[in-house]
């Protein structure tokens, strides 16, 4: 078997070059300003734990792209984090934020730290003192965090707490989002990524993308994640009708042949765990993956569909609410096997539009409804779907026009050679292209500086 790369900012950068070839009239100079983060800063701090140790920790913030609008992303808390992670995280974010087509660019953050196990009273310690280390490199106009792992609505009170203390006088709440409800939160954001997924998957599904699969209803699903996209993704995917069979957190999973995600979510809370939930089996997380149901919900964390298991795999889909969950080579083996994936920059996008619905409110001193912000979600992530789709669509009906639009390119003396494999595109590919097409237009609209 292949050796696989699974650094994810190669990843990243390999889905962005896989997109392009399919774009035969942008420049390499353009690509290359799209393909680079613009600003990166590493923060070297130290922290007085409860048991008055010292210890070192280092946090990283990237600006991918802002040429749509103000930097916007995560903040992660997980020992993996590193600086290529929240590279990729960050070119994640901007390729997202143009598919859903909310005016924001690209940014990720992230401490690498035991998020899950720290105490409450040491994670509002690195909080603070994270944010006070960023400066000037966050701002509510600026670059604007949000939840990601281990990092919840709690901590997202903290970083306002912080920042405000620190620029007082001014309107802050914009400066985060994911907030609580009492500090400016918005209605519908802290279910929004798991509520976008669903409105994505119904759309996919009614388009007629994914075959064998008709409905909703009564579709068995699996989900790997038990966290905010994860556990949120099994409650409304069971409201809609569909059979949640089996989900896992990073313990490990349960399987069971109808399982209520509600009455899961309290003994999770109640023993840390869902192994050993009442009447389930227990199963790993790589069993979940190559379990045979209808939908397939990663929600955890990169490469967890691999070239390893990627042939196991059978799900009719596999909705994405985790970044990075499949690799690139993985991907090649779901599209040849038939499998549809929605990729984590559509199918996850519902989060970054609801902060962008809290950011807004917050600008504007206004309180939105739920339903007016569910609605509004709707509307983004059928839009957002059905432009991947037509964008799928359009590339695979051209690639004879596309391959001769590199052969000129070869005559003009522009490029040296046809990239190799121009062929039918999987929605990965279609999302990303659609994505690289918006940044482009709005770089060229605006034009290069100076
Ligand atoms: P979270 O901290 O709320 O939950 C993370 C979950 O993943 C936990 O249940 C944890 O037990 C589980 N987990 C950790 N390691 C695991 C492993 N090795 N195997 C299986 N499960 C494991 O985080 P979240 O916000 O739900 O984020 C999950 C994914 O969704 C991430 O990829 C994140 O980037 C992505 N995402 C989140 C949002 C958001 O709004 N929270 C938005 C877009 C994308």
């Amino acid at each position: 078997m292949d050796k696989e790369d699974l650094n994810v900012y190669s990843i990243s950068q390999q889905q962005f070059d896989n997109a392009v070839k399919y774009m035969p009239h942008l420049t390499n100079g353009l690509l290359d300003s799209l393909r680079m983060p613009r600003q990166e800063k590493i923060v070297n701090f130290p922290i007085e734990h409860d048991n008055g140790q010292i210890v070192m920790y280092q946090g990283y913030r990237v600006h991918h792209n802002g040429v749509r609008g103000p930097f916007k992303g995560g903040i992660r808390y997980h020992p993996d984090v590193d600086l290529d992670e929240v590279r990729a995280l960050a070119a994640w974010m901007t390729w997202k934020c143009a598919i859903v087509d909310v005016p924001f660019g690209g940014a990720k953050g992230g401490v690498a730290c035991d998020g899950k196990n720290i105490s409450e009273n040491d994670k509002r310690k690195i909080t603070r003192r994270f944010v006070s280390e960023l400066g000037e490199f966050i701002g509510p106009d600026k670059d604007i965090p949000a939840p990601d792992v281990y990092t919840d609505a709690q901590v997202m009170a903290w970083i306002y707490d912080t920042y405000d203390n620190l620029h007082k006088g001014q309107n802050n709440y914009p400066i985060v989002t994911g907030k609580p409800l009492d500090l400016g939160g918005s209605l519908g954001r802290n279910e929004a990524t798991a509520r976008g997924s669903l409105y994505a998957t119904i759309k996919a599904i009614n388009e007629g993308a994914v075959p064998g699969l008709n409905s909703l209803n009564g579709a068995t699903v699996a989900v790997q994640g038990y966290g905010n996209a994860g556990n949120i993704a099994a409650m409304l995917y069971y409201e809609e009708g569909a059979n949640v069979i089996a989900v896992s957190d990073s313990q490990g999973g349960i399987l069971l042949d109808h399982l209520d995600p509600e009455s899961v979510l309290q003994y999770k809370q109640s023993t840390g765990s869902l192994v050993g939930y009442s009447g389930a089996r227990n199963l790993t997380n790589g069993e979940l993956l190559e379990l045979n149901v209808d939908i397939l919900i990663p929600a955890a964390l990169e490469n967890q569909i691999t070239l390893q298991n990627a042939p196991n795999i059978k799900a009719k889909v596999s909705v994405e609410c985790a970044n990075g969950p499949t690799t690139p080579g993985a991907d090649r083996i779901l599209f040849d096997n038939g499998v549809i994936v929605l990729p984590d920059v559509l199918a996850n996008s519902g989060g970054v539009t609801v902060s962008y619905y809290e950011w807004v409110q917050n600008h504007e001193h206004e309180q939105w409804s739920e339903e007016d912000i569910n609605a509004k979600l709707k509307q983004k992530m059928e839009k957002a779907t059905q432009d991947v789709l037509n964008t799928q669509r359009r590339v695979n009906s051209s690639l004879e026009s596309i391959t001769r639009a590199w052969e000129n390119n070869i005559e003009e003396g522009i490029v040296s050679y046809v990239p190799e494999d121009i062929v039918r595109i999987d929605l990965r590919t279609a999302a990303y292209i659609l994505a690289i097409e918006r940044v482009a237009n709005a770089t060229m609209e605006r034009g290069i500086w100076p």
